[in-house]
């Protein structure tokens, strides 16, 4: 048996290459990881600005108390720039955003003012005041994203914001997915009694998209070796990764580590983890294979915890670690000391912060399950039985 945290860490070891750049218009890269540093060509805001409505001054010309009657002598319009310097007593309606004229240090909001005609009465700010200075976001030559990062909407718009139309990214990794067993039907498809309809190639092909990966649907394979053979050898032609569920515990049927024993090569993994059965690893010639567990919630947790990361190494990511919070166990939750658990619960916020129980049996066949739950409730390896009250690891779905 070897710990979670091992078998991630030689999986993730194994996963070198990283899958090439493309070029893609910003709007266009949400979710995709960047590959290329982004860097500021120039000051952000260019130039000092104004950050109200209201005009631009010297703030030797406003008087501490009372009010100081500036003549104006221009109204900005957004977008235009004004070119003389404001002299003595004079004042600059100006827009919010706009640069602020040469001569002028200050600004009055418009709430401070009072216009009459070509005059103003402006009240007192501190000298400096509205002015939002050149560079205070970003300065010329600063790296703003760093390769490796995912493509938030709050990136685009900055990278945006700098002018680039384009950002080079890595291409998604594609995973081929198939299902094996002869008891494993189409949706959609009549089916005969003792069949089920296939869950995991849906579930993992979410997961596959939701990782910021392609899958390549390749059906399901019958529990025939010659079949799987070929399918397999076609996947890993065809993919930077393959994936498979079922087959891989020690039945009849099983075909899964034979097979890659012949066109690659295989380690069986037992994890010390609960839902857990043995999960198979290895290599067809040179692309990555993954054979999960046949029951539905044992294929998700070890797809969430293997796969994920691997495919996100591989896709550029740089950030690779899970993200938890800690929470009150609101129910006794039974635990097996020597073993990492994970319970599927619901997480809640009340006043007393974060509670969370689980969503009933756990059987790792049990799929819906998953859909009531909105997080995993980690029980660690060294910890017992957890009572009513226990702070435990959460992470979130
Ligand atoms: P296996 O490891 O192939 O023996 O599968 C373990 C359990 O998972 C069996 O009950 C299978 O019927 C079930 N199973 C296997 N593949 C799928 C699938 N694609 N969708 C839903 N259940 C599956
Ligand atoms: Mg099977």
């Amino acid at each position: 048996m070897i710990p979670v945290a091992e078998a991630r860490a030689r999986i993730l070891a194994d996963m070198t290459s990283v899958a090439p750049d493309e070029t893609l218009p910003v709007a266009r890269a949400l979710g995709r990881v960047l590959a290329k540093e982004v860097t500021a060509p120039f000051d952000v805001p260019l130039a000092d600005n104004s950050a109200v409505d209201g005009y631009a001054v010297r703030a030797v010309d406003l008087v501490s108390s009372g009010r100081a009657r500036l003549r104006i002598v221009a109204d900005l319009p957004a977008g235009a720039v004004y070119g003389y310097v404001i002299g003595s007593r004079e004042a600059l309606r100006i827009m919010t955003g706009a640069p602020m004229p040469p001569g002028a240090d200050t600004v009055v909001p418009q709430e401070l003012a009072e216009s009459a005609g070509e005059w103003v009465e402006l009240r007192a700010v501190e000298a400096g005041a509205n002015v939002r200075a050149r560079g205070e976001d970003v300065l010329a030559g600063a790296v703003v994203l760093h390769a490796g990062a995912v493509l938030r909407p709050q990136d685009l718009g900055l990278v945006a914001s700098l002018g680039h139309g384009d950002v080079r990214v890595h291409r998604r990794p594609r995973v081929a997915l198939l299902s094996t067993g002869d008891e494993v039907v189409e949706p959609g498809k009549p089916r005969r009694p003792g069949q089920i309809y296939d869950a995991n190639r849906y579930s993992l092909g979410g997961m596959i998209q939701a990782a910021g990966a392609d899958p390549l649907d390749l059906g399901i394979v019958p529990d025939i070796r010659e079949r799987l053979r070929e399918r397999l050898l076609e996947a890993a032609g065809a993919a930077n990764v393959v994936l498979t569920s079922g087959g891989v515990s020690v039945g009849d049927y099983d075909h899964v580590k034979s097979v890659l024993g012949e066109i690659g090569s295989i380690d069986f993994w037992q994890v010390a983890m609960q839902p857990g059965r043995p999960f198979a690893v290895g290599r067809i010639a040179s692309t990555p294979f993954f054979g999960l567990p046949g029951n539905p919630v044992a294929s998700m947790l070890c797809f969430h915890l293997f796969v994920r990361p691997a495919l996100w190494k591989l896709g550029g990511r740089t950030r690779l670690d899970p993200e938890y919070v800690t929470a009150t166990a609101a129910e006794p939750m039974r635990k097996k000391a020597g073993r990492r658990e994970f319970k599927r619960g619901v997480l809640r916020f009340s006043d007393r912060g974060y509670e969370v129980s689980t969503t009933g049996p756990q059987g790792s066949g049990i799929l819906s399950s998953m859909v009531v739950a909105n997080c995993l409730i980690i029980l660690e390896e060294g910890r017992g039985d957890v009572g009513v009250g226990e702070r435990v690891l959460v992470e979130p779905f």
